[in-house]
């Protein structure tokens, strides 16, 4: 159930807060833990959960005679060359066969959804949707031991303050009685059961909705579905209220003055000719706070996304994904997701060898892209937009095949 790249697999809801004051293992800081036998990192963080008053039998069942998974850390060494375009992403998301195991997956659990509905106020569709793009409606949940998977990343090194701060946060989930050992299943990077929380994330945001005293997000859907629920409710979600809508943009949009952090009203979106796809804006909207997403360049569908939106992003930081999950919820309640169409298929987004050599190129050409590690983040984004304006090409930032051979002509004419 990988998904998109370039997107944190869930994590979320105040993770920062938990690695803060974080203890340091075993291992000094800055040392590359692969240098030491695992063991040795074992034994460490043993003894550094026993000093901080982790009960011995809750210690030996997460970590007596642990070895490492070599499959978590090449999963996590490796990194994806191909950027999968977001058409492709949605298409995937929104399958007929998603939408229809959703519909009866939650026939099934009908009045427990309601339930769940009316306590957190959020709504049941895109909880259905979280559900499907999470687990397969807790088909697919994973069946790494998360214990192993993230003793691993803490002994491999690489995320160690985040694996440990998990591992942590599993010793109270058992301390608690919230789950068993046996219980924690998930997938390699420590994302566990029908919402795949990490741990940190389910110590602050898993419920017991049904009661018995556990937060059984593995297999109580009333569990798992009223976690999700928690988070986006925590998140800011606002009831009944639109996650986006699809935009057209006017006839010479200004995008040098757009950026993508950029939070205005409707109202005065509307008023620099922006309207919906179909319709008109509802005395309502003009008053939502709204961001101009644009995923795909000018040249490709457009949004304006409101505070469900990023309520959705603090589950999963992609806009794929919020885009993926409202789109679901949308086909739950009226039968079409009402997907947007015209993607620019004949300009995807470029792979990672591609982005290294675009980021070299920006930089001969004189502009900053940052690193030169062939991921696109801000740093490229603007270094690409700084082009795009020089050139004579609309400054969107995106970093498409088209744009990628213009840099590509400009720098071997120099
Ligand atoms: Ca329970």
């Amino acid at each position: 159930m990988l998904d998109f790249e370039g997107f944190s697999r869930r994590l979320v809801a105040h993770g920062g807060a938990c690695l803060a004051g974080l203890a340091l293992g075993a291992v000094p800081a800055g040392a590359i833990a692969q240098d030491i036998p695992f063991t040795a990192w074992r034994d460490g963080f043993a003894s550094d959960l026993r000093n901080d008053g982790v009960d011995e039998a809750i210690v030996a069942s997460m970590l007596d005679g642990l070895e490492p998974d070599p499959t978590v850390i090449e999963r996590d060494q490796t990194q994806p060359e191909f950027v999968r375009p977001i058409w492709q992403y949605l298409e995937g998301a929104v399958s007929d066969a998603r939408v229809t195991n959703g519909q009866n997956a939650s026939a099934g659990i009908a009045d427990t959804l309601m339930a769940v509905e009316e306590r957190f106020e959020v709504d049941r569709h895109i909880l259905v949707g979280i559900w499907g793009l999470e687990s397969a409606y807790g088909e697919i949940q994973g069946n790494f031991d998360v214990v192993r998977s993230l003793a691993t990343l803490a002994w491999e090194g690489r995320r160690r303050g985040f694996a440990e701060a998990q591992l942590r946060a599993i010793a109270d989930m058992i301390d608690r009685g919230y789950a068993s050992r046996d219980d924690l299943l998930g997938s390699w990077a420590g994302a566990m059961g029908q919402t795949q929380f990490i741990p940190a994330t389910y110590m602050e945001r898993a419920v017991d909705f049904d009661g018995d005293g556990r937060r059984d997000i593995w297999r109580n859907e009333g569990d798992a579905l009223g976690s999700a629920a928690n988070l986006l409710a925590r998140a800011g979600w606002e009831y009944r209220q639109p996650v986006f809508t699809e935009i057209t943009l006017p006839q010479g949009f200004d995008f040098a003055g757009w950026s993508e952090g950029q939070r205005r009203t409707v109202a005065e979106w509307a008023a620099q000719g922006i309207d919906p796809v179909s319709g008109d804006w509802s005395a309502d909207d003009l008053y939502r706070s709204a961001r101009l997403v644009i995923p795909a360049g000018a040249n490709a569908p457009a949004f304006l996304v409101y505070r469900n939106f990023e309520a959705l992003l603090r589950y999963n930081n992609s806009t794929a994904y919020a885009l993926g999950v409202a789109y679901l919820a949308r086909a739950f309640e009226h039968g079409d997701a009402g997907m947007a169409t015209g993607w620019p298929t004949d300009n995807p987004p470029i792979n990672r060898t591609q982005s290294r050599e675009l980021q070299e190129a920006l930089a001969r050409l004189g502009y900053d892209p940052g690193g030169l590690d062939g991921v696109v983040g801000p740093n490229t984004r603007s270094a690409i937009r700084d082009f795009q304006s020089a050139n004579g090409f609309e400054p969107d930032g995106y970093a498409g095949l088209a744009l990628y051979n213009a840099v590509m002509a400009a720098d071997a004419d120099e």
